[in-house]
């Protein structure tokens, strides 16, 4: 991959960054972005940067060893993505917010842990599939990346309690549109709730899953 190339996806996170900001997606300096390189290492959005206000010159380089190579440090929460990279390699691209309809799902007492969203939609059976609730850990706990990598081997998308939602595709637009159909299903959920909604039936859901495959 050449330097323009990488100068490319530094302009796109900078872009799709911008775009999940003021949908209000993301809000303060939360929420982190990344893309695997071919070399082996990624590119990160740095920490306490607001994805509103990207600098593409400043979005962390890391070395397939975490080492720095250009740009500021990474974002705090560049574990959580590492663990996800690390069991799914076919993943191209992470996306991580604290997106507010998926946090409220994950603060609900009564969800399913194994499969915290029912399968309202096809577009979301086929973008995100099934997605697990990762208990709560203090935001930085290295304990939490341990978690993650316990279920991102299975699973493209996961959940973590009281936080919010760590999803991979196998480019960069593939995580923020599975991330925007995450939240997007998150908010029909909570408008559904108490209404008996109509969901897909495991017939349903298994064509699905066997004709539009996820990374
Ligand atoms: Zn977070």
């Amino acid at each position: 991959m050449t330097t323009a190339d990488r100068n490319r996806l530094r302009e796109r996170i900078a872009t799709l960054g911008k775009s999940l900001f003021d949908r209000g997606l993301t809000m303060g300096a939360s929420g982190n972005i990344s893309v695997r390189l071919e070399d082996g290492g990624w590119l990160m959005t740095p920490t306490n940067a607001c994805l509103g206000r990207l600098d593409p010159a400043r979005i962390s380089r890391l070395a397939g060893d975490g080492r720095l190579l250009e740009g500021d440090a990474p974002t705090k929460e560049s574990f959580l993505h590492r663990a996800m990279y690390d069991e799914r390699p076919g993943a191209g691209a992470i996306v991580h917010l604290h997106s507010t309809h998926s946090v409220a799902v994950s603060c609900l007492p009564d969800i399913d842990p194994g499969d915290c969203i029912p399968p309202l939609t096809a577009y979301y059976v086929m973008r995100v599939g099934r997605l697990p609730l990762v208990p709560y850990h203090v935001p930085g706990d290295p304990t939490l990346g341990d978690a993650v990598r316990g279920l991102a081997g299975r699973h493209s998308a996961v959940l973590l309690a009281n936080h919010g939602p760590v999803v991979a595709g196998r480019d960069l637009e593939a995580a923020v549109y599975a991330t925007e159909e995450l939240e997007e299903t998150a908010k029909l959920y909570l408008l559904l709730r108490g209404h008996n909604p109509r969901v897909l039936t495991p017939a349903q859901v298994a064509d699905l899953e066997a004709r539009f495959p996820r990374d």
